[in-house]
């Protein structure tokens, strides 16, 4: 896809932050890139518009910057996994592995409902641990988890659109 690249580009990574080491991929910059920017909400969109998707699911926070644009134009709702002590209603939680530690996810309880189908859209992927608690959490719901989506797989930082599809392991299909 000729747009990868551009799309890639927009990129601008970051070294050593957050931390001494870590080459850190800055898709505020794609956000800047009109351009760029849409070619990238319109690859997913043309990759979901026709899978019966009504379930976008972004990860706090930069999932939420690709995730709307996407909902809306495949006439699907969005739907915030977030960080504990976040959302105001009643939520259900799923811890997840860091490198140094655990995090957690939440989702509202109601905000979706059992044999929905959804995907859940993040920027990036490293070891795939933000996610899955993602796919956890809506799976507990009983919504069927289609896909997952990130701009940006980790370490092959070169290609910029990875599916990743949800269940056992990580298998990615990308382009
Ligand atoms: P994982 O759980 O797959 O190991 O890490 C992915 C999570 O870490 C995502 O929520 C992603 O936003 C964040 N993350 C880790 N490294 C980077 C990075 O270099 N750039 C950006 N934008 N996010 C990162």
């Amino acid at each position: 896809d000729p747009r990868l690249q551009a799309i890639s580009q927009a990129i601008r990574v970051v070294p050593h932050f957050p931390k001494q080491g870590i080459m850190f991929q800055d898709i505020t910059t794609l956000l800047l890139d009109h351009k760029a920017f849409k070619d990238t909400v319109d690859i997913f969109v043309d990759r979901y518009r026709d899978m019966h998707i009504s379930v976008v699911a972004g990860i706090e926070a930069r999932g939420f910057m690709f995730g709307p644009s996407i909902a809306l134009r495949i006439g699907a709702k969005f739907v915030p996994l977030r960080k504990p002590r976040k959302l105001p209603g009643e939520v259900i939680s799923e811890k997840y592995a860091l490198e140094y530690g655990t995090d957690c996810l939440e989702l509202h309880v109601g905000a979706v409902q059992p044999g929905e189908r959804a995907i859940v859209i993040d920027d990036l992927v490293a070891t795939g641990g933000t996610l899955s608690a993602g796919v956890k959490l809506l799976e507990r719901v009983g919504a069927e988890v289609v896909e997952c989506a990130c701009v940006i797989g980790v370490p092959e930082v070169k290609v910029m659109i990875y599916y990743l599809l949800a269940g056992a392991g990580l298998l990615e299909s990308h382009f």
